[in-house]
């Protein structure tokens, strides 16, 4: 592959020079002004192309601008995009009785993002339980809002916002007694990620989700799953739960949810739900958002998907296992939310990989995380792995 960033047109200095003066700096971008999509594949306002490895954090599942779901999302913004939840949408009713089927689960709430959903969950175990604590894990990203911020393990992300909803209550990763050592007669739930992303990918054994979904079962705590970043074939299944069996009271989902269309939602089992006027959201649910959803799913079904997702996650972890790669500590993942924990932070290795035409991310500072769309294939895994060889 060639090597890009070496010439620069004016746009691109453009559009960077207007960030750094009108947009609040809080995002530490990459150089890039990337532009369009298609499959694995992004552009930057160059003309560079790149292996997209980061997929917008996990979210373009079924690939940049994939024709049918550019085909839905047009259909619908010409009928209707948005009407209050006062009134029944036919996207919504479908979206629905898809998303009970596909989870196993009992009922859905619909709102934007997963920090949203995050915030759903702890109001619906509040309102269910009338308790008012939660028990989560070292290393917990669950979103940005006070709630869900509170939930979230990293103190930098923290402290500045403190007092938040609860003070720290984190556990241990895989240490079943911790949880047990934890619940108090106060707690209302424990939330875990199933597979935590922004935490360096560690993957909890379906050995300790067993075990957690006991304890909470004796002890009368609920189980929530944060699968906002796991969901929607990412890991080769639906859902990562399918995994180890284990089902959660109550579920978050969003990131992968619309194939790129800002969605959240949650979902939760039999005799747990709001009651009227308990919780709402203006665009929660919206025909457009439904819409985008409901062809991202039918895409991820009549493309098979689920099992390209786990063929290639294989494929791709062998290589990566087998080639002598220096510093490398760890590859771990299941289907296509792989880690490569390194010796070192993985900065160099991201702006190396960038400038030959692959994109990647860090989680955790040590950990390269590779989360391209589903419909990564075997020859742009060969050229991401022989991009990492060389670096
Ligand atoms: C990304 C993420 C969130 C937050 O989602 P936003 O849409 O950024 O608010 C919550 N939980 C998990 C597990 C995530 O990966």
């Amino acid at each position: 592959m060639t090597d890009h960033l070496i010439s620069r047109s004016s746009s691109h200095e453009t559009v960077v020079r207007k960030d750094a003066k009108y947009v609040m700096q809080n995002y530490g971008r990459q150089p890039l002004v990337l532009e369009s999509g298609s499959g694995c594949m992004v552009r930057d306002i160059d003309g560079n192309e790149y292996i997209d490895c980061v997929a917008g954090i996990a979210v373009n599942n079924v690939g940049h601008s994939h024709p049918k779901l550019v085909e839905a999302i047009k259909k619908q913004a010409e009928k209707l995009m948005h009407v209050s939840n006062i009134y029944y949408t036919v996207p919504q009713a479908e979206l629905a009785e898809k998303l009970v089927q596909l989870t196993g689960m009992s009922r859905v709430f619909f709102c934007n993002s997963g920090t949203e959903a995050v915030e759903a969950a702890m109001k619906l175990a509040r309102a269910k339980t009338g308790k008012t604590e939660f028990v989560a894990v070292e290393h917990a990203f669950h979103g940005r809002t006070m709630g869900a911020l509170s939930l979230t393990y990293k103190e930098m992300y923290r402290a500045p916002f403190k007092p938040l909803v609860q003070e720290e209550k984190f556990v241990p990763s895989n240490d079943a007694q911790a949880v047990a050592d934890a619940i108090t007669g106060k707690t209302a739930a424990v939330i875990v990620e199933p597979i935590q992303g922004e935490g360096g990918i560690n993957i909890h054994s379906d050995a300790y989700l067993k075990e957690v979904r006991k304890i909470c079962d004796d002890t009368g705590t609920l189980l929530i799953f944060d699968e906002v970043q796991t969901g929607f074939g990412r890991t080769g299944k639906w859902f990562c739960k399918e995994h180890s069996g284990v089902e959660p009271d109550i579920m978050t989902m969003a990131k992968a949810m619309a194939g790129g269309f800002p969605m959240g939602a949650i979902a939760a089992r039999e005799g747990i739900s709001f009651e009227r006027g308990q919780h709402a959201a203006t665009f929660g649910g919206n025909p457009l958002a439904c819409a985008a959803a409901l062809a991202s799913i039918d895409i991820i079904e009549k493309e098979g998907l689920l099992g390209h997702a786990t063929e290639m996650g294989n494929y791709f972890m062998n290589r990566l296992k087998k080639i002598p790669l220096e510093g490398v500590v760890d590859v771990r993942g299941r289907g296509l939310m792989i880690g490569v924990e390194l010796d070192r932070k993985c900065a160099d290795i991201v702006d190396f990989a960038m400038k030959k035409g692959v994109l990647l991310n860090c989680t955790s500072e040590k950990v390269l995380r590779i989360a391209p769309p589903l419909v990564i294939t075997k020859e742009q895994i060969d050229s991401v792995v022989a991009v990492l060889e060389q670096a």
